[in-house]
């Protein structure tokens, strides 16, 4: 028998964050930030729940600030456990935390409140730091054993399968939105016993992935026709180079004019540098282009903007140029300020190609507002604003439900989290009356006990 506790990470998309108990021993698997709900600052800044000094390992699915953003912080709590991902997931966290650590130090100064983390942390953080390969399975507390498998959400995302004896216990992390334009689709597993799933789009479907890219083409051809800038918020893991691989496909394919194409943002610049050295990872179809000469991410009149000068350059508005910056949901980062420049201009074009959370300055501009209050500068919007639906980077209601009937026959439970309660709850009624699940929603905090 063993116990598993939902310490976050339920009820939410964010924070996730789950401890199995077994013979005396503690793993977790992530240990993420929560974001976008009002609680979430302090959230975040509240002690863990359980000792971390008690905890043997630490499991890590992915490298998203909402699956790795607090590893720094249970550290610094006192965790000298080993960490366990694929080589990626610990490549792109270490950057994922070095720009982290800046802003974690501002956020410090305007509140007064002690920094999440330091410098220090990370740095003990990434000396725990173990990787293996996906499908290496090795022994990570005596008895138990841990395997990654391809989840295909973004670079090194791995689904764990932990087994003990012949049960096995499978944590999705995050499930990739199969077939993904760069990665490989999620792997099939059907020998799982329990499962804790992600649900984030647990109650709807996307659209046509076909459409999305003509969507997407005639977007850009309007804009340039324009003749002005066209800024595009983006996500600096997945949703970047997904983005470029797109430009690089429209602009050698001769299928848009050759604009200059400028990524504005240095942690995705370093991102994009982790892929180019893992391309070995993508899919079939990409690593034949790639064989044949055709390097994705570098194309006619691409650059990496790397310092503010060269970024502040880019405002002298000469034609039709392609800006990707991040933040995604423009809270922060470089994007902000050529959203401050361009927003007013009428001949430039804002492409919105990820989700935004409300309450984010990206959600405001995506739903038209007239005004918005940039950096306490009113700024009327008279730029175009698109919204191209469908590059998220998870599986929708369908692809789960598809993913988990593979266990059916064998599944003892389900529980599902990683999701708003609506998407959650919806997704648990699914499994239940589709495939006949004892599918289960499980609360904040609560635990279960199972025959594992
Ligand atoms: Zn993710």
């Amino acid at each position: 028998m063993s116990k598993v506790t939902f310490l976050s990470g339920v009820g939410t998309a964010t924070g996730a964050n789950f401890m199995v108990e077994k013979n005396g021993k503690r793993f977790l698997v992530d240990c993420g930030l929560i974001q976008g709900s009002e609680t979430a600052f302090r959230d975040n800044h509240e002690p863990f729940s359980f000792n971390p000094d008690e905890v043997d390992v630490l499991l890590v699915t992915h490298a998203h600030m909402d699956h790795i953003g607090r590893i720094p912080k249970l550290v610094r709590e006192g965790f000298r456990g080993v960490i366990y991902s694929t080589p990626q997931t610990r490549d792109l966290s270490a950057v994922m935390f070095d720009d982290a650590v800046g802003l974690i130090a501002r956020e410090s100064k305007e509140t007064g409140k002690p920094p999440l983390y330091e410098e220090q942390d990370v740095a003990k953080a990434l000396s725990l730091w173990r990787t293996h390969e996906y499908h290496s399975p090795f022994e990570f507390i005596p008895g138990l054993s841990a395997e990654f498998y391809d989840s295909g959400h973004i670079l090194g995302s791995a689904m764990i399968k932990v087994s003990s004896g012949e049960k096995n216990f499978l944590f999705t992390g995050d499930l990739g939105n199969s077939p993904s334009p760069l990665l490989p689709d999620t792997e099939i597993i059907s020998d799982v016993d329990y499962l804790i799933t992600e649900s984030v789009y647990g109650d709807r479907n996307h659209g046509s992935k076909d459409e999305r890219d003509a969507h997407f083409l005639s977007v850009l051809r309007k804009g340039i026709a324009k003749g002005g800038v066209i800024l595009i918020p983006a996500f600096s893991i997945e949703r970047t180079q997904v983005i470029l691989y797109k430009l690089n496909d429209f602009i050698e394919g001769g299928l848009i004019a050759k604009v200059p194409v400028c990524v504005d943002s240095p942690l995705a610049s370093k991102v994009t540098a982790i892929y180019k050295n893992n391309t070995d990872l993508f899919k079939e179809g990409v690593r034949k282009d790639i064989a044949d000469g055709d390097d994705i991410f570098a194309f006619p009149g691409l650059t990496f903007i790397r310092t503010m000068e060269e970024s502040r350059a880019l405002d002298n508005n000469n034609g039709a140029k392609i800006i990707l910056a991040g933040s995604g949901m423009s809270m922060g980062g470089r994007v902000v300020r050529h959203e401050k420049t361009y927003l007013s201009n009428p001949n430039a074009t804002v492409v919105m190609v990820g989700y935004q959370v409300p309450g984010s300055l990206g959600r405001h501009i995506e739903e038209g507002e007239g005004v918005v209050v940039i950096e306490g500068e009113h700024v009327r919007i008279h730029a175009t604003i698109e919204k191209i639906d469908g590059f998220s980077s998870h599986k929708d209601s369908d692809h789960i439900v598809e993913f988990i009937s593979h266990m059916k026959d064998r599944v003892k439970k389900v529980f599902v989290a990683m999701g708003e309660p609506k998407s959650s709850i919806f997704l648990t009624q699914r499994l239940r009356g589709e495939l006949s699940i004892d599918a289960l929603y499980p609360e904040r905090g609560s635990s279960v006990e199972i025959d594992f």
